[in-house]
């Protein structure tokens, strides 16, 4: 699939008002991708920011840090985020943030989406790596380009989780319900496929709700 052109379009009229939680990692890089497909972007520093936003962005960066910096009030902010059925993306950090079950060593995480990942999986920083894949986004199969950063493994997927693409055998984009997340970071490259698959999931997470994953 060709690349999206990466400099930013208008808003496009009605777009939907997506939110990147802006607290810690690559944020802006995910802005921009959001904002080059048309979305209405609102950087997340507060979780009353939260009832303004139709999708959110968790990012990747550390989430150790996330974790420090979200304090006390973020996550039940994000869980009610999550009832409502709006549909969150998380890469990478995001989705060790989102998972149920964290290891490598253990720490805690919100449970939004029935996945076991362990953390720094590939091993150090020189480990990151780059790889093309093929990824089935529902309205058809699309070329994703992917960079894994000090990456999570997935290391067990729910019954509720569908696997969107592999690595060899191994799931590296997966969603359930309103969730969706990955282990890679889309947003660092110009293949835009997953952004645009997230802002289309509004209407139908929407009308479907959350399942508990
Ligand atoms: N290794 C980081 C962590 O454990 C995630 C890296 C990333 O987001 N690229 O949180």
């Amino acid at each position: 699939m060709a690349p999206e052109p990466l400099s930013p379009g208008r808003d496009a009229p009605g777009s939907r008002r997506v939110g990147v939680l802006a607290l810690q990692g690559d944020f802006a890089a995910h802005a921009h991708a959001l904002r080059c497909l048309g979305a209405r972007v609102a950087e997340i520093r507060r979780p009353v920011q939260l009832r303004d936003i139709d999708g959110l962005v968790i990012p990747g960066g550390e989430s150790t840090a996330f974790l420090v910096l979200m304090g006390d009030e973020f996550a039940p902010a994000l869980r009610e985020f999550h009832a409502r059925g709006r549909p969150i993306y998380g890469t990478c950090a995001g989705l060790i943030l989102l998972a149920r079950e964290v290891l490598g060593p253990r720490q805690s995480s919100l449970g939004l989406i029935d996945v076991t990942v362990e953390r720094n999986a590939y091993g150090r920083q020189r480990e990151s790596f780059e790889a093309d894949l093929d990824g089935d986004l529902e309205g058809g199969s699309a070329r994703l380009h992917a960079v894994f950063i000090r990456a999570p493994r997935i290391r067990r997927v729910g019954p509720t989780v569908r696997v969107l693409a592999s690595l060899g055998q191994e799931p590296v984009l997966v969603r359930s319900g309103p969730v969706v997340v990955s282990t890679f970071h889309p947003e660092l490259t110009e293949h835009l496929a997953v952004h645009r698959y997230f802002l289309g999931m509004g209407a139908t997470a929407a009308l479907t709700g959350p399942s508990v994953g």
